[in-house]
This record gives C-alpha cells, sequence and structure tokens, in this order.
C-alpha cells in the first residue's frame, strides 16, 4: 500500500472510531489498538508533511453529537499527547529543559482518570454552566444533568469566577452494579466506566442521570479574579481549587524532575487497581505557570504536559472454547477459554462471560478474536468480539441442553436468565457446594480447597458438606499424597470450623441471594438458627435490607425437608453457632459504621469485627443514619458521600483512640 492510501485509511479508521467512541459510545477497537493506529498516523505525517492535512484527527480532539445544545467554549480544551515508557518521558522532558538553560523543572504528577472531560464556569461563586469537552472549541451544554453530580460544588467557598475543568467518572463498583443490574433486565451493558460515565451524563433526562453514581475530580483551574492570576504554579492553582471546594485527587504530587516523575508512574502502575476509578495513565505537567503560557499548544496537546499510558487493561485474543461450569446453586456459567495473553500484569486464559444471553447478544462465536478486559482485582471479563473477516464463517454458539456434568436436561426459570442443574446428585453441583461451605468467604477452612474436595468425593468419603465432619485421620491418610502432618491439618481445620460464628455458616449454605452482607444481617436479627428456620415469609419480609424477593427464597430455603435434614445433621455433628459474641465493651453501642478504603493496620474486615466486638454495626453504604465512615488510603465514593452528607469520617489513628 503506498503511504498515500495508508494515511487515507488510518484517518478514515480513526475518525470511524472517534464517532463510535466519543458520539456513540460502543467502541469497537480497543484503546491500545486505537492508540497504535493514531501513533502509526502521527509518525506518517511527521515523515510525510505533505501528506498532513487539516482535517487529519491528529489535529483535532474528540468529536460533538447532535444530543444538546451546542456551546462554543471560552478557552479552548485539548486533549493530551501520549508516552508510553520512562525514555519517551525522558525526551519530552529534557527537550523542554534545554529550551530553559538545562533548568530542572518541577513537576505535578496527577492520576490519569478515564473518564469524560468536561469544563464548568463559576460566575460569582455559582455554578452557571458545564459543558463537556465534544471537539475542544464547541462542546454539549449538560448543565441540568452535572447539578446532579454531588461532587460539583453548586456553590464555591468564596465568590470567585472561573473555569475549572476536570474528569466526569463512575466508580468501579457502581459501574459493575449497574452492568449487573443491566444484565438481571437484558439490557446493554457497558463496555467500560468510562462509556458508562458519559452514557449517564448524556442523558436528556436528568433524572436518569441523577440516579447513577457520578463524581469528578477537578485537574485545572482558570481564575479570573486579579489576585488568583498571580498564582504561579499548577500545584498551588490546584489548592487552590480545593480551598474553594472542589474535589481535587488525592494522589497528586509535586516533584523535582523527570525522575521522580517516573517514580510516580511506577509506584502507581499496579497500585491503581486498589482505586475504585479507572485511570489509564499518569498526566505529568510542567509545575511553573510562565513556562506552561511560554511553551503553548500544538493543535491538540499541549506542549507542557503529557499522558503516560499504562500497559492496556484491554487487549484482544482468540477464543478457543466455552467451557461449562456448575455452580453452588446449579446454575450453570459459561467460562471463555483463551489463548493466553499479557493483561495488566499477568497471563490471561479464561475469562467470565456472564450467561447464554450475554453471549447471544454480543454473537460470540468458537474461533472469533474477541477483546477481553480486566477492571481492578476483578477476573477478566469478554467485552465484545472484534469484527474480523472470519466471524460470520464461525457456527453460531448454542446453549447447552443438558448439564456438562451429569447430563441432566437443564431448566429455564420465569423471569431469570440463566440455565439451572436442578439434579441434586450432580457430581459438579455437589462438589461446588461443598467448595463454597470451606472457602475463606464462608467456614473459612484451611487446607480444604476444589482438589482436596473433589478426591474425597470420588472416594466417596463426602456427598455433602456435613461429611466434612465425619472424616477421620483415616479416611484423610487414604487420599493421594496427604500424609500424617497434612492429614492432621485438615482434620483439625475441619474440626475449628465447628466454632465460626452465625452469619458464617449462614453464608456458608449456599442459600440463593444470601452471600456475606445478607447472612450478617440475618445472624444479627434472629442471634441462632432455630429462629431463622422457623421465621414466617412475613417476619422475613419485615427486615429492612432484605427485600421480597430475597426474603422468599429464605423461607423456601427453610421450607426444604432435605435442607433441615442437612441442618439437623450438622447440628448432631457439633456445627451449631450463635451470632451473640459476646460484646468486649459498649463503646461503640448505637454506632453505625461504614468502611472504605484501604486501612494500615488492619484489613476492613478486622476492623468490621472490633466495631462489633464494642457492640457497634456496620453497614456497606453511607446513609443520614451513618454515624462514622472509617476511611483508609483511596477511599472511593463512599467518602464522598460522607462528606455531601456531613457524616463524620475518621482516619484509621481516631477509630483506634476511639476503642482505646
Ligand atoms: P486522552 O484520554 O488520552 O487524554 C486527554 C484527556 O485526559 C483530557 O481531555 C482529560 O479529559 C483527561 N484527563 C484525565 N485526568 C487528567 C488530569 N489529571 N489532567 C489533565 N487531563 C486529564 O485523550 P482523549 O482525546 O480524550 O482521547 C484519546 C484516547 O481515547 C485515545 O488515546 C484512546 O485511548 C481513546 N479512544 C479510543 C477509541 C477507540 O475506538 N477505542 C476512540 C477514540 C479515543
Amino acid at each position: 500500500m503506498s503511504v498515500e492510501k495508508r494515511i487515507e485509511y488510518l484517518k478514515d479508521e480513526i475518525n470511524k472510531s472517534n464517532y463510535k467512541y466519543y458520539v456513540e459510545e460502543n467502541p469497537y477497537l480497543s484503546d491500545f489498538e486505537y492508540d497504535n493506529l493514531f501513533s502509526e498516523l502521527k509518525e506518517l505525517e511527521a515523515q510525510y508533511p505533505l501528506l498532513k492535512s487539516p482535517d487529519s484527527p491528529t489535529q483535532r480532539v474528540g468529536s460533538v453529537s447532535k444530543k444538546f445544545f451546542s456551546h462554543t467554549h471560552k478557552y479552548r480544551l485539548y486533549s493530551l499527547d501520549n508516552t508510553y515508557n520512562d525514555e519517551e518521558l525522558i525526551i519530552w522532558y529534557e527537550k523542554i529543559c534545554k529550551q530553559y538553560d538545562n533548568r530542572e523543572l518541577e513537576l505535578v504528577c496527577e492520576l490519569k482518570i478515564d473518564g469524560l472531560a468536561i469544563a464548568l464556569t463559576y460566575t460569582e461563586g455559582l455554578f452557571t454552566l458545564g459543558v463537556t469537552r465534544g471537539d475542544g472549541i464547541t462542546g454539549e451544554n449538560i448543565t441540568q444533568n452535572l447539578k446532579t453530580v454531588k461532587a460539583i460544588p453548586l456553590k464555591l467557598f468564596d465568590n470567585k469566577t472561573l473555569e475549572v475543568r476536570g474528569e466526569i467518572y463512575m466508580p468501579k463498583t457502581s459501574f459493575e452494579k449497574l452492568n449487573e443490574e443491566a444484565l438481571l433486565k437484558g439490557e446493554k451493558v457497558f463496555a467500560n466506566p468510562r462509556n458508562a460515565a458519559s452514557g449517564s451524563l448524556r442523558q436528556l433526562d436528568s433524572t436518569i442521570t441523577a440516579k447513577r453514581d457520578l463524581s469528578m475530580f477537578t485537574y485545572t483551574g482558570i481564575f479570573e479574579n486579579s489576585e488568583d492570576k498571580q498564582i504561579k504554579t499548577h500545584y498551588d492553582g490546584m489548592m487552590k481549587l480545593k480551598e474553594l471546594g472542589f474535589k481535587v485527587n488525592p494522589n497528586i504530587r509535586l516533584v523535582k524532575n523527570i525522575q521522580g516523575a517516573i517514580d510516580y508512574c511506577k509506584e502507581w502502575e499496579e497500585k491503581r487497581y486498589s482505586l475504585d476509578y479507572a485511570t489509564d495513565g499518569v498526566v505529568i505537567k510542567i509545575n511553573d505557570i510562565a513556562v506552561q503560557k511560554d511553551l503553548g499548544f500544538t493543535a491538540r496537546a499541549p506542549k507542557w504536559a503529557t499522558a503516560f499510558k499504562f500497559p492496556p487493561e484491554e487487549v484482544t485474543t482468540k477464543l478457543l472454547d466455552i467451557e461449562l461450569n456448575t455452580g453452588k446453586t446449579g446454575i450453570i456459567t459459561p467460562v471463555a477459554i483463551l489463548e493466553p495473553v499479557q493483561l495488566a500484569g499477568s497471563t490471561v486464559s479464561r475469562a467470565s462471560l456472564h450467561n447464554f444471553d450475554e453471549i447471544k447478544r454480543l454473537d460470540i462465536r468458537i474461533g472469533d478474536t474477541v477483546l477481553i478486559k480486566k477492571a481492578a482485582e476483578i477476573i477478566p471479563k469478554v467485552i465484545k468480539v472484534m469484527d474480523t473477516n472470519i466471524h460470520e464463517s464461525l457456527p453460531k454458539y448454542l446453549p447447552p441442553k443438558s448439564c456438562p456434568a451429569c447430563g441432566a436436561p437443564l431448566i429455564e426459570k420465569e423471569g431469570e436468565v440463566a440455565l439451572y442443574c436442578e439434579n441434586p446428585n450432580c457430581s459438579q453441583l455437589v462438589c461446588a457446594k461443598i467448595e463454597y461451605w470451606a472457602s475463606k468467604e464462608a467456614m473459612d477452612i484451611d487446607f480444604v480447597g476444589p482438589a482436596l474436595i473433589h478426591q474425597l468425593y470420588d472416594k466417596k468419603f463426602i456427598s455433602n458438606f456435613a461429611d466434612l465432619y465425619k472424616l477421620t485421620m483415616d479416611d484423610l491418610l487414604q487420599l493421594d499424597s496427604i500424609k500424617d502432618k497434612s492429614a492432621s491439618n485438615i482434620y483439625t481445620a475441619i474440626q475449628n470450623s465447628k466454632t465460626q460464628p452465625l452469619n458464617r455458616l449462614l453464608t456458608a449454605l449456599g442459600i440463593r441471594h444470601v452471600g456475606k452482607e445478607t447472612a450478617e444481617i440475618l445472624a444479627g436479627e434472629f442471634g441462632n438458627l432455630d429462629d431463622i428456620k422457623s421465621a414466617t415469609l412475613e417476619r422475613l419480609s419485615s427486615i429492612e435490607s432484605i427485600g421480597d424477593i430475597i426474603a422468599k427464597t429464605i423461607y423456601e430455603y427453610f421450607c426444604d425437608v432435605e435442607n433441615l435434614k442437612l441442618i439437623e445433621e450438622l447440628k448432631a455433628l457439633g456445627v451449631n453457632p450463635t451470632a451473640k459474641v459476646k460484646p468486649k465493651s459498649d463503646k461503640l453501642q448505637g454506632k453505625t459504621f461504614v468502611l472504605t478504603g484501604t486501612l494500615q493496620n488492619m484489613t476492613r474486615d478486622e476492623a468490621s469485627e472490633i466495631i462489633k466486638l464494642n457492640g457497634g454495626k456496620t453497614s456497606s453504604s453511607v446513609s443520614k443514619k451513618t454515624s462514622y465512615v472509617l476511611a483508609g488510603e483511596n477511599a472511593g465514593s463512599k467518602l464522598d458521600k460522607a462528606q455531601n452528607l456531613g457524616v463524620i469520617i475518621l482516619t484509621e489513628d481516631d477509630f483506634l483512640e476511639m476503642i482505646k
């Protein structure tokens, strides 16, 4: 292909992708692939300047849709140039320093939030206008929708007139929840938190936006008051914005030179997974505003800043097979078996496919090239099928009709998308139930994992979780590669689990919809298993935070003769815990805590235990009723909500002081 043709092809492809990404919010390329096309085009244009045209995507930012009234920005908004490694960062920095007598120039490092850029105008302290970046010159007026975002102050702490820029984002946990709800309702899921934030913000009905959990970090201010125009550095400007009431990312750091910035990028490459918002890199900015002004902009980006992009969290790979697993509730889950590929620091060969409706919706076929993504510590997911020539020639995937483990016909339940195996003797189902019983989240039995459980089941030592408590040392010694020491460890761990508290046992039973949190609520409400067993449906439904559907599944679970028999058997074997752990003190009596972020001296579970031992309660969401929010490092949206509601925020030290 000639260079001209290649440039035309790249321009077309990038323009098409821009439209899909910015206007339709449905990208068909991964960001990594897009960035590769973009840098190829930039390189070709640099090599052949005569072939560079004003309509090239390298000369513009973004796109504007016609969904809202358009607004011409008072100050133009730019994109950022990208750097991908230390060498490129050093080249960028040294080129600038050279222009200033090789002076070391201070830099500000900020996390690059993967969201949607907006410009907010404040007139004498009041929020008056909010516009999307659009193509940088014109954006969409979405003021009404932005007013529903709690992190955007409607009134500042001072009557200033200024424009600020920031990134609107959706916390990862809220994004997951939104997609889970969409999946249950059979609606379209968003490809990533950025698309979800953009889609939520660009709703014509602002009540829909208000229901979505959106937040914003501010990253620039253009001050109009003469006194603020004296601010000499970007860092001081950011601190001023904080004083005025804007949410500034707490991880901002002022560094002396490029080595400081390189260290910051290294530090955050892994640490970013502990954050509840998506970041795709680090933005590095020259701190001195006079130097910024002097350097100016290219057609697309400031020369005084660069975005260091982290390695991609999304990659494409080939779908080799779809494995079917029967879970503890009998639901058959399809799992993608992939050609191994590097993603966010690890090799990935399996990914979640949600359910069969999702496979049908995305038209995933074995042999397809698929886009996979990893968000935080969550297992990778298949996001979409990439447009390839072979897709159409592959046979469509048909959901199974019978259980892959036992051959029983699969059942569809009304109003649900899942397929169920209801054969109580299905080997995979039985083992999955026992695995869950022993798991960290449930009875937390050390040394008892899937391999051991399958061996015990195959050798007919166990056929349900109660059988674990009947195992003798002799039984264990008959297993492959189990010697005295490990048999004794396994035996002791199983016996010790008999004293686990009621909430763990309730989780471990694997009742549908009853996870860790609901189990804790039930345990707190009833205190013992017998009372839960005999509770009426009305009584269960009357519990705050237990909805009718969950109440019904709990009620039905305890009406089932087989389940009751199993519970009696457990009791006879000495597994019958109660919830009433005697409080050590009543220091926190009547107080409700919400925990967020990473604590330094304890895990969040340990902090919850301490709260309960001192008579307090924990809750997973912040409301006016919350007494305290205990916030660790990198606290997420719960901290914002607490600030908005005026809930008292405790540091870990405050908390430790409280329980001393
Ligand atoms: P960008 O996202 O790479 O960088 C610029 C943006 O970063 C700014 O507009 C701002 O909104 C944001 N930002 C976040 N934190 C910031 C901070 N602390 N300081 C300053 N800015 C901050 O550029 P872009 O123009 O928005 O989009 C280009 C990128 O979008 C591409 O590199 C690609 O990754 C992706 N994209 C993908 C497709 C696709 O088809 N997959 C299509 C178009 C664009």
